[in-house]
């Protein structure tokens, strides 16, 4: 299985953990101490790609453990939409997806995204197989319709009582738990990776207030999702400034560091998938933006329209934020706000997706007509666009031009700055009720709102390298033996991606990483 030879192996992770001094105190736990727990598999994170993985081990013949942070089960999967793609054809699914790399230069592995596109074709039998009763349901079409072969990309969802991944989540749970009794431990965080003669040997897992050393006689695969928790990670790996998360608090890098700790090239690090999200006081996360209305723009701090507002596809507005004026040293669109009249107002709630960390975890329902955001102070109402101005502190006279400029704009039918369009063209990537906004002009008359606006991360791409295995990748891109990775955490994705395949890569790169590391010889 490995190519890389034992001695090698040690020699490098030794020389490679020593480059990394924030690893290397936390990162030199050795198999030479007595295991507290013996499986084949350790599975670390049991979201989308934990319970994948588990499953596949499973299946394979492997014992299984699966150890999870949080109180729930879920992740970043739980709290999604819940939507993955199923293309119709892997090979024309290549060609439409290897184009999107292209839109912001990132690395690719070609590998990767074929063996993901034969996974995502296969996925309807998978579900068969785990889940006869569970039905999908259609929610939206190809992100970019005029890449070729985008016809042949459909998006969907489990079909259940909610909108989001509850219900994937509660299918892959009734899978793991249910049906093959595989053990999960909760509030049990996996601390760091144990190295042993032939690799990866196990990890020690905080569990019932003490560390236990579990053994991983065939391999360890970590499913431990993103670092969108993580404020070091953050502030070395993304752009921008002030990143809130729409996710799992959960999500804090730990498989990055323990990844790293066993020499694993690190990639796609400066890759996530990041709307505009509204702090909400008493949430942990986010709540994200999506404006119902055509009634409104953003401005930055400067009063100014920085960007064509309903054209940035959501999942890459942080591109649009991320400005760093370097002779102000200051981002002026972090945060940037949303500026709207009644009209808009009264059209629905800025941020009109179910799902969510903060909807469907933490239980937060943003009011319909955005009273109650108006009470506790999250939206700003004036009667005039002076007194907005005064209220979140932008130049009154800009932020006046701004309103006049873009009103005359709609009145000529064209929007002279971004190109925002005013009426919607051909098919748009979601069915039901997430339609995105055109334009429209604002009110003359007050009142007017103002609501603040930050980057939000749905979720990180950066992680270690995988190959079409699973299995993690040294600097060298040589496997480190028994170490696999699936989910986000390393994903094969860029900047600029698709929508609805972060989902589909935990279930696809999970049986992957599942069934690789069943694949291995146990260790004695
Ligand atoms: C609001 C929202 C909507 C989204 N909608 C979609 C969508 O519709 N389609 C799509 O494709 N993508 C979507 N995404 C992104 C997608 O949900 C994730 O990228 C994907 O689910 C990741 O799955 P995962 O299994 O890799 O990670 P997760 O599901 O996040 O699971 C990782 C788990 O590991 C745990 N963990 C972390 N550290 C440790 C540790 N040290 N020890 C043990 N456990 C640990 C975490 O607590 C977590 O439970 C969305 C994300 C959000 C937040």
């Amino acid at each position: 299985m490995t190519n890389i030879s034992k001695r090698s192996f040690l020699k490098f992770a030794v020389a490679s953990a020593a480059a990394v001094p924030a690893v290397r105190a936390a990162s030199a736990a050795e198999a030479s101490g007595k295991w507290d727990e013996v499986t084949d598999v350790l599975v670390i994170g049991y979201g989308g790609a934990g319970a994948a993985a588990a499953i596949e081990a499973h299946d394979a013949g492997a014992k299984v453990l699966i150890v999870e942070k949080m109180k729930n089960a879920g992740g970043n999967t739980r709290a999604s939409g819940g939507g993955f793609i199923i293309p119709k054809d892997a090979d024309q699914a290549y060609e439409y997806l290897e184009k999107t790399f292209l839109f912001a230069d990132n690395e690719m592995d070609g590998s990767l995204v074929r063996e993901f596109c034969k996974g995502a074709v296969a996925l309807p039998q998978f579900f068969k197989r785990i889940a006869p009763n569970a039905k999908l349901r259609v929610t939206g079409h190809a992100n970019y319709p005029y890449l070729p072969h985008a016809d042949n990309i459909t998006k969907y969802r489990v079909r259940g009582k909610h909108t989001g991944g509850i219900d994937l989540i509660e299918t892959l749970r009734t899978a793991v738990e249910k049906d093959r009794n595989i053990p999960v431990w909760l509030e049990s965080p996996a601390l760091e990776l144990v190295r042993g003669p032939n690799g990866v040997a196990g990890a020690v897992v905080r569990h019932d207030g003490k560390n236990v050393r579990v053994q991983a006689r065939r391999g360890v695969v970590l499913a431990c999702g993103g670092y969108e928790y993580d404020k070091q990670s953050l502030q070395n790996y993304c752009l921008g400034t002030n990143v809130l998360g729409l996710g799992n608090p959960g999500n804090t890098g730990d498989g990055i560091r323990m990844a790293a700790s066993m020499g694993a090239r690190l990639w796609h690090m400066t890759s996530y998938s990041c709307p505009l999200g509204i702090k909400i006081p008493g949430c942990k996360a986010a709540v994200f933006v999506s404006m119902q209305t055509p009634n409104y723009i953003m401005v930055n701090q400067d009063g100014k329209r920085f960007c064509n507002e309903a054209g940035v596809d959501f999942h890459g507005f942080i591109y649009a934020v991320n400005q760093l004026d370097g002779v102000k040293h200051r981002y002026p669109a972090i945060p940037c706000y949303i500026i709207m009249d009644e009209v808009g107002r009264l059209a629905g709630r800025p941020t009109h997706f179910s799902y969510g960390y903060a909807a469907q975890i933490e239980g937060y329902r943003w009011s319909e007509d955005s009273s109650r955001e108006i009470q506790s102070g999250v939206v700003k109402k004036a009667e005039t666009l002076d007194d907005l101005a005064k209220m979140i502190n932008v130049p009154a006279e800009n932020l006046k031009a701004q309103v006049a400029r873009w009103n005359a704009d709609m009145k000529k039918g064209a929007d002279t700055e971004f190109g925002r369009k005013l009426k919607k063209t051909g098919k748009t990537a979601f069915v039901g009720t997430e339609v995105p906004t055109l334009s429209a002009p604002l009110s003359e008359k007050g009142p007017y709102y103002a609501i603040q606006a930050f980057p939000a991360l749905l979720n990180t791409q950066g992680g270690p390298k995988r190959d079409a295995k699973a299995r993690v990748m040294d600097v060298y891109d040589r496997p480190i033996p028994r170490l696999f990775v699936a989910g986000e955490l390393g994903s094969i994705w860029g900047s600029i991606y698709q929508g609805s395949s972060n989902v589909c890569e935990a279930l696809v790169y999970g049986r992957i990483a599942g069934a690789s590391a069943a694949a291995e010889k146990p260790a004695a």
